[in-house]
């Protein structure tokens, strides 16, 4: 047996290591075992590490610690659920085991799934592979942490407002958001359930292409969940050129208040989507700069019908001798999600409902229509992932409105509903002092139902850029 170093490899090529017998899944599972345990302490991307285990027979994908598996804890990165063991299994999981795939640890988050810098976990932020001194972004933080260190070859991950695209985007690796009713939500926590969209982290627009197959599709415990098959036609992977696809690039997200850097790897990219065949066509989002303020009403709204289960009596842990709710509540849910249930027991109180509630869902079917009117003219929207590369920790302190605008380019597809994939195009400065070169991804829009259409302009998009991209994250 010849060591093998597993880190660069995607799982299809992984699983070509397997088939053609130069290793077998359990080498390649106790490669990644080692190499997690070994970098944890330092990226703090697992609440949970994959254990020891015998037998292997599949490749490993990490989860992220708001998926319920059975026996396995699941904390959603919170006190309250500290010591949560589910007696049940949530259908992505179940649906990536039935394909072959290990479960491989929980990776850490933003408590319940919000915020954009993995910094509201209550156990600990999770560091960027490219510079632990950063942020990997968030709330994914751990899935995309361990993806970028080579730490696992593919993680599963939610986005609600962009916690799929923001992480993949600050830490160089592709991130997939099928749309909303494609990936099942049962069994995964729930943070704001007309938003929540289950995706992947991987190497490759084909892997996620991959772990979509096995896991999406109609699932009847999700009264949400689509109907329509979600095959991808295998000719995708083998294209080449972009000829006759149209591509909208809207005006609004390419307005002041996005670095310098960012901006000018996104215009580089179209410039060489242009060169592929594209036809590249100006279009308009105008409810662009609505969709903050509409995100931040309604994600709350359902955030707080959410959280009001886990009061330490029905659901969720309690202070010693804790009967009192509010107690409990006080001393276990962290800053962050008090601050959503509070703001959105608000906007749903008698009085202010029809003035924020109500507004916010008008404005959000404004957001939809112009989605729709544009994808009328184009087939792929691109834009920029996020107005920044990843910040420092701790930079952003406890300003809750500076961490909410950063959201300002994927919320808008998370209120449609659309697909949206993110891959790696360049790397930009940073804006503080020091001006640290941090990676930067594109992001990729569809229509309703077109999942294919995106994975095959990401995948064609990825070849040709794949030489531009050398470098490698510090801890990899
Ligand atoms: N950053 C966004 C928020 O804080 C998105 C979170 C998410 O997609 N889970 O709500």
């Amino acid at each position: 047996f010849i060591f093998m170093e597993f880190k660069d490899f995607s799982l299809i090529e992984l699983d070509e290591v397997v088939r053609s017998g130069r290793a077998t899944y359990q080498e390649i599972y106790d490669y990644f075992r080692a190499r997690s345990e070994k970098y944890n302490d330092t990226l703090w991307a697992y609440i949970t590490l994959p254990e020891s285990k015998n037998e292997i027979s599949g490749l490993p994908v990490a989860v992220k610690d708001l998926f319920c598996e059975v026996g396995v804890r699941t904390t959603a990165a919170s006190k309250m659920l500290e010591n949560f063991v589910p007696p049940y299994e949530s259908t992505v999981t179940e649906r990536m085991k039935k394909s072959g795939f290990i479960a491989f640890g929980k990776t850490n988050l933003d408590e319940f799934a919000m915020g954009g810098s993995g910094e509201n976990s209550a156990f600990g932020a999770t560091k960027n592979p490219w510079d632990t001194t950063r942020i990997p972004g968030g709330s994914s933080s751990g899935s995309a942490a361990a993806v970028a260190a080579g730490l696992v070859p593919a993680a599963l991950g939610t986005d609600t407002g962009g916690s799929i695209r923001q992480p993949a985007s600050m830490c160089g690796v592709v991130g997939f958001k099928p749309g909303y009713g494609r990936n099942s939500r049962a069994g995964v926590i729930a943070m704001a359930s007309s938003l929540d969209c289950p995706g992947y982290f991987t190497k490759t627009v084909r892997d996620s292409g991959w772990l979509y197959e096995a896991t999406a599709g109609h699932d009847s415990k999700d009264a949400t969940s689509l109907m329509e098959p979600v095959k991808l036609n295998p000719d995708i992977w083998q294209k080449t050129r972009l000829d006759g696809v149209k591509v909208g690039v809207p005006q609004e997200y390419f307005a002041d208040g996005t670095d310098a850097g960012v901006r000018e790897n996104i215009e580089k990219t179209i410039e060489k989507m242009r060169d592929l065949g594209a036809e590249i066509v100006d279009i308009s989002l105008p409810h662009t700069k609505e969709g903050i303020s509409v995100y931040y009403i309604i994600c709350p709204a359902e955030v707080a019908t959410n959280m009001a289960r886990y009061d330490g009596l029905r659901f969720g842990e309690k202070v010693e001798n804790g009967n009192d709710i509010v107690a409990n509540r006080s001393a276990l849910l962290g800053k962050e999600v008090q601050r959503r249930s509070l703001v959105g027991s608000f906007v749903l109180s008698a009085g202010s409902y029809e003035e924020y509630y109500q507004k916010a869902s008008l404005v959000r079917e404004l957001i939809r229509d112009d989605f729709r009117k544009a994808f009328e003219k184009v087939d792929v929207i691109v834009t920029p992932t996020a107005p920044t590369v990843a910040w420092k920790i701790g930079e952003k302190g406890d300003d809750p409105m500076a961490a909410y605008l950063e959201d300002v380019f994927t919320v808008p597809a998370s209120l449609a509903g659309l697909p949206g994939l993110v891959i790696p195009v360049g790397y930009a400065a940073s804006s503080d002092v020091e001006k640290r070169e941090m990676p930067v991804g594109i992001q990729i829009l569809g229509p309703v139902l077109g999942e294919e259409k995106v994975l095959e302009v990401g995948h064609i998009l990825e070849q040709s850029l794949k030489d531009s991209l050398t470098k490698k994250p510090e801890i990899f």
